[in-house]
């Protein structure tokens, strides 16, 4: 898979894509992460990016010109699947959207910062966006960042156990059981006795009865998004 990410400020991405499974999967090929700025792009001599708002107001716009010269750059050299702008009115990310993303090849990705981008990028260039949640972000970066993290942990052969990415909560609409280590005492707290049992059998209906357990106390509708799924 090839993630391309269009941002101002690409030395904030060194760490989160530089450590743990992140890197492994780059490591190991199974992604590439490309990381390009905009202000590379840009026609003037003073690698200007943002301008003063329309019809006044508060804050800055990230420039049509120089994300248009970035985009349609990138676009001649790679026919991207999907063009993302992070944005908080976008649709909110999902474990069921991660999903379907990890099936792509060449996504691209845009961060806006300061007030935002033209509009007119958004109308002509971007094929879909995604908000991370319901609070505004300084910038796109963290949020690209958490969208590649949420993807990429997904690709075959980045996790050890293929299967611990699908024992994850939000798999089917469950939240996650209760998970322990070593020790199975410590401090007179036990770990249950079926996890030490051995049978097989029992454990993996006892881990099903826990997630329903949590999926009902802690976030019940995700158990009416299951229902209506099937
Ligand atoms: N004025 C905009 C917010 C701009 S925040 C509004 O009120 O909708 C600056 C940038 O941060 C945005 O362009 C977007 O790329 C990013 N951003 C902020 N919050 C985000 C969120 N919840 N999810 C994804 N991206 C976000």
């Amino acid at each position: 898979m090839e993630i391309d990410i269009l941002t101002l400020f690409p030395e904030m991405f060194e760490g989160p894509f530089n450590y743990s499974i992140l890197k492994r999967a780059r490591e190991k090929g199974l992604v590439n992460i490309n990381l390009y700025n905009v202000r590379d792009w840009t026609a003037d001599k003073h690698h200007k990016v943002d301008d003063y708002c329309f019809g006044g107001g508060a804050g800055m716009v990230m420039m049509v010109e120089p994300v248009v010269r970035c985009l349609e750059d990138l676009q001649s050299r790679t026919k991207y699947d999907d063009i993302i702008y992070m944005s908080p009115d976008g649709e909110l990310l999902t474990q069921r959207i991660a999903n379907q993303m990890s099936l792509q090849q060449n996504l691209l990705i845009l961060c806006g910062h300061y007030k935002g981008i033209d509009e007119r990028i958004r109308e002509r260039f971007i094929s879909r966006e995604i908000s991370i949640g319901d609070y505004v972000l300084s910038g796109g970066e963290m949020a690209a960042m958490v969208v590649t993290d949420a993807v990429v942990r997904l690709l075959p052969g980045v996790l050890n156990d293929e299967t611990s990415a699908l024992s994850d909560s939000f798999q089917d609409n469950l939240l996650s059981p209760p998970v322990y280590t070593r020790p199975a005492e410590f401090r007179g707290m036990k770990v249950p006795d079926v996890l030490l049992s051995g049978n097989d059998k029992e454990i993996v209906k006892w881990r099903h009865e826990q997630s329903l357990e949590r999926t009902r106390k802690r976030r019940p509708g995700l158990l009416d998004d299951q229902a209506k799924s099937f």
